[in-house]
């Protein structure tokens, strides 16, 4: 495919907050814009955690590209792998699609799941970065129970004691709701194995819980957690991970047949080909507009960037927000340059960090200071993060879910789907 003689051709490389940003801003420009996912939908991965535990559905957490922006007009979709970028002939090649030429290229491929080369983590651990991620979480948790259910034997052996990897939000946010899933749900569908033989441990490697958090905030935290029946175990290491145990590098081993993996993050293993400089975590430096010092064309926008903040001079963190604000950024920064018009620098709007540990349990800090806990703060986090959603229609579904597991403790989605095509 060559770019049209008659438009500029914009390709978007990532369906996350940071493409969907940036083909959002670019409905108007007078070019074609092409947007290139692996999957046919945007993930909403702020809420995998609620999806894994039967909080949310597929579409609370899933909604298609083609709906959220085919109808625009100018935008095209195509469901691909990206398998080569090539800077000096401005063409991106894919797995099963012909290779595209660009105008201006828009990289925002996210980041990847980091195991630190942990023995056994690759094969044996739950991590928590996709929709797919989510779904095998969900399966496996309700598929250990109903083995449980089965068979006593198996609670002894450690089949529903879950091990969540990571004191940061990610891992937080994941063992609360298991906590919050066993405790609730589960303890109602299973009456007759004792819930409080199912064990949720959180292992952290640092001192304490919520490094990017106040200390009062992280003592808040590890209450809350430990309110949810939640162990922390600060200033451990995961050393090596089989199905059914997991060895701690001070030599403990626990019985769990789940480790949850909220630890690490690393750029998109597509940087490592693309014959620039990388920086800490495999992300790509970009200057003030967020494009390559190199290439003024092309973009790199969301996680997979490292963006220095103009107003602090560090380099943002890996969230929703920064990604969102990036990709809006360089969509309207190209839509710009193409009506022949001045450009300028991105700026970082902070909304605060935020992280929720369960119903009732929040933290917020805004960044001047200020924070806040409990209901107020998880109104809060639910505000900020409605924002985020793509759709009016997925803020609707999402506060509906939310309204009603408050009232009712419900998990409605604590099915699994067996894709057996000869079952009944
Ligand atoms: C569990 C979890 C909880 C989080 N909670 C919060 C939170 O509470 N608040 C917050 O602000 N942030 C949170 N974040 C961070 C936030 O979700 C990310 O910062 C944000 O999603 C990054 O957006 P992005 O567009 O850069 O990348 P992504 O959302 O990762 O999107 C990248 C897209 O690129 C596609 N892609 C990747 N490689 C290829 C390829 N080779 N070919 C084709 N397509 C490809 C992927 O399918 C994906 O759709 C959380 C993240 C996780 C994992």
């Amino acid at each position: 495919m060559s770019a049209a003689a008659d438009r500029p051709r914009v390709l978007i490389l990532g369906g996350g907050f940071a493409g969907v940003g940036a083909a959002q801003k670019l409905k108007d420009a007078d070019a074609d814009v092409v947007l290139v996912d692996r999957h046919d939908y945007h993930t909403f991965q702020p809420l995998l955690y609620q999806f894994a535990t039967g909080l949310l559905e597929t579409t609370g957490v899933g909604h298609s590209l083609r709906d959220l922006l085919e109808h625009r007009g100018n935008a095209t979709i195509h469901k691909a792998n990206v398998t080569s970028v090539d800077f000096d002939r401005r063409t991106v090649g894919f797995d099963g699609l012909a290779p595209i030429t660009y105008d201006y290229l828009v990289l925002g491929l996210g980041a990847e799941v980091n195991f630190f080369g942990t023995e056994g983590a690759a094969e044996h651990a739950f991590p928590m970065y996709t929709l797919p991620h989510a779904l095998r979480l969900k399966d496996h948790l309700l598929e250990r129970w109903e083995a449980a259910d089965r068979d006593r034997k198996l609670v002894a052996d450690g089949a529903l004691n879950v091990v969540v990897v990571g004191g940061g939000p990610t891992g937080v946010e994941t063992a609360g709701a298991i906590a919050e899933l066993y405790r609730g749900a589960f303890a109602k569908d299973y009456r007759d194995i004792a819930v409080e033989d199912a064990r949720v441990t959180l292992v952290e490697a640092g001192s304490e819980l919520f490094p990017m958090f106040k200390p009062k905030l992280r003592t808040y935290a590890a209450k809350a957690l430990g309110d949810r029946t939640v162990e922390v175990r600060t200033g451990n290491v995961v050393s090596s991970v089989s199905p059914t145990r997991v060895t701690l590098k001070s030599g403990d081993v626990l019985d769990a047949h789940t480790l949850v993996w909220g630890a690490g993050l690393q750029g998109n293993e597509l940087v490592k080909s693309l014959g620039i400089e990388l920086q800490r975590g495999n992300r790509i430096g970009v200057g003030p507009d967020l494009a390559l010092p190199q290439h003024s064309e092309v973009y790199v926008v969301g996680d997979i960037a490292a963006i220095t903040d103009s107003k602090t001079g560090q380099v943002l963190p890996q969230l929703g927000s920064v990604a969102l604000q990036s990709g809006e950024h360089v969509g309207e920064t190209i839509a710009r340059r193409l009506a022949g018009k001045a450009t300028k620098p991105f700026a970082y709007r902070d909304k605060g960090t935020m992280a929720t540990i369960g119903r009732k349990a929040a933290v917020v800090q805004m960044l001047g200071g200020r924070t806040m806990t409990g209901l107020k703060a998880q109104l809060a986090w639910g505000t900020v993060h409605l924002a985020l959603l793509p759709t009016n229609e997925d803020r609707a579904k999402a506060v509906v879910s939310w309204a009603g597991a408050a009232m009712t403790h419900q998990r409605v989605g604590r099915i699994s789907v067996d894709g057996d095509e000869n079952a009944q």
